[in-house]
């Protein structure tokens, strides 16, 4: 990268209201998850820029989602890279010379929104639903390998653009294929938004998962032969407490009753009860301990029984060295760049989650801002024109980044098509949890 910083920061530079105009397009095409037709005008808007710059895209059609887009450079093939779930892996070490750049171009906001949120744009601001979360990685994306075009400037990796329309809830439909992309890649490069208002680079993010406890005990008439019947509520009570006690701040673990119900009139002696549980771990030791914790949760009341189900939604992304490795290339792109960047940990999961776990990973490349999931939803416009800078660096300047997937099994531990979507707090309003969680590299 040493010959180009300075082309690479005047083609940005050229392209600033060029790249708003496009991103303020994304805007105003509103893309809720759970409208799939509203997706296919985002997909055309980035094909079409895209096809300017000579590459191709494949739509895969969602079934409830409104499906997937993978482009690549004409001519490429995609490397090699298909959306076969029942074709076999490539073979460890086998993979393509390509790096996988992945975002979404679904909001959590409704139809409409626009209206209380209109697109605004002064010099140092924009907002609008979605404008950080995350359209405008999707603008720097495009952009970037935009200004590389010009430039003439070849990436070291081939790039892959993935984006996906239900990451919101959970990428239900598109998990498989982030996973099955991230086997065919050499890294990982995720478009969320940067975390926090300095635009720390996202290099942990906590594990996501989801337990429900569903009591069963014995209806009785409250007043006439109480001692006849087992309060499902009073056993909840207590497992509600033993939940919250699983809470473990200096382990970065927090455990979250947010919903409970039961009972059928206040004269009846409660047969059922239901609490739902969030759990968020730094690492897989954690996820696992916790996970074995709620499952081995026992009745403390005569003639109650439990039923614990739930997993892991999503696992930690951590600090591995190769993730770090990744980490230390994008430092050394904005070093180039007379950039300063830091790295942090998020306490929302993302795709990143999925990939971390078989490539290289480096996440929060998106814009630099705040807001996301919020009315104040906005990105930091020169900022956020560094991050297209960065990340134009970084996806042209790898040369020597290995191939460094896990020779594990692709699939194992991740969710599948099929899995309940549910809300898993994706990728909205991280806060840095830092030192908090300086246990997030795994090794406890
Ligand atoms: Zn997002």
């Amino acid at each position: 990268m040493s010959d180009t910083p300075g082309a690479v920061l005047d083609a940005v530079g050229a392209q600033r209201d060029e790249m708003l105009a496009f991103l303020e397009k994304l805007v105003v095409h509103e893309s809720p998850s759970l409208v799939p037709e509203s997706q296919a005008p985002i997909f055309d808007l980035i094909e079409e820029t895209l096809d300017e710059i000579g590459y191709e895209a494949r739509r895969l059609p969602g079934d409830e989602s409104g499906g997937q887009l993978l482009a690549a450079p004409r001519g490429s093939d995609f490397g090699g890279v298909d959306f076969d779930l029942d074709a076999p892996a490539p073979a460890s070490g086998a993979s393509a010379p390509v790096q996988l750049l992945i975002g979404h171009c679904d909001t959590v906001w409704p139809i409409g929104t626009l209206k209380d949120m209109p697109v605004q744009i002064d010099d140092s601001i924009m907002r609008g639903p979605g404008v950080f979360d995350m359209k405008g990685g999707l603008a720097q994306t495009v952009f970037a390998l935009r200004a590389l075009h010009r430039l003439d400037l070849q990436p070291g990796l081939m790039p892959l653009v993935f984006i996906n329309s239900d990451e919101e809830i959970g990428s239900p439909e598109s998990a498989p294929h982030i996973v099955r992309l991230a086997q065919f890649a050499s890294r990982v490069l995720v478009m969320e938004p940067a975390l926090g208002p300095s635009g720390k680079l996202k290099t942990g993010r906590k594990g996501v998962g989801q337990f429900v406890v569903e009591v069963t005990g014995k209806a009785a008439h409250a007043g006439l032969d109480p001692e006849a019947g087992a309060s499902a509520i009073l056993e909840l009570s207590y497992q509600v407490q033993r939940l919250f006690d699983l809470n473990d701040p200096a382990r970065g673990v927090s455990v979250n009753v947010g919903i409970i119900d039961g009972g059928l009139r206040p004269n009846v002696v409660a047969p059922k009860s239901r609490a739902v549980v969030d759990v968020r771990v730094p690492n897989t030791i954690e996820a696992e301990r916790i996970t074995a914790a709620i499952h081995a949760l026992e009745p403390a009341t005569d003639g109650a029984s439990l039923e614990v189900s739930g997993s892991m939604q999503r696992a930690p992304l951590e600090r591995t060295p190769r993730n770090q490795a990744l980490w230390q290339l994008a430092l050394e792109a904005a070093e180039d760049l007379g950039l300063d960047i830091e790295q942090g940990i998020a306490g929302g999961g993302s795709d990143g989650n999925l990939t971390s776990l078989l490539v290289a990973t480096l996440d929060g490349l998106g814009a630099v801002g705040g807001g996301a999931h919020a009315t104040h939803e906005y990105i930091d416009v020169p900022r956020s024109l560094e991050r297209f800078a960065l990340l134009a660096a970084h996806a042209r300047g790898v040369t020597g980044q290995p191939a460094t997937r896990q020779p594990k099994g692709p699939s194992e531990g991740l969710p599948r098509a099929t899995d309940r979507a549910v809300d898993l707090g994706t990728c909205g309003p991280d806060k840095d949890l830092g030192r908090d969680n300086n246990n997030a590299n795994g090794e406890q």
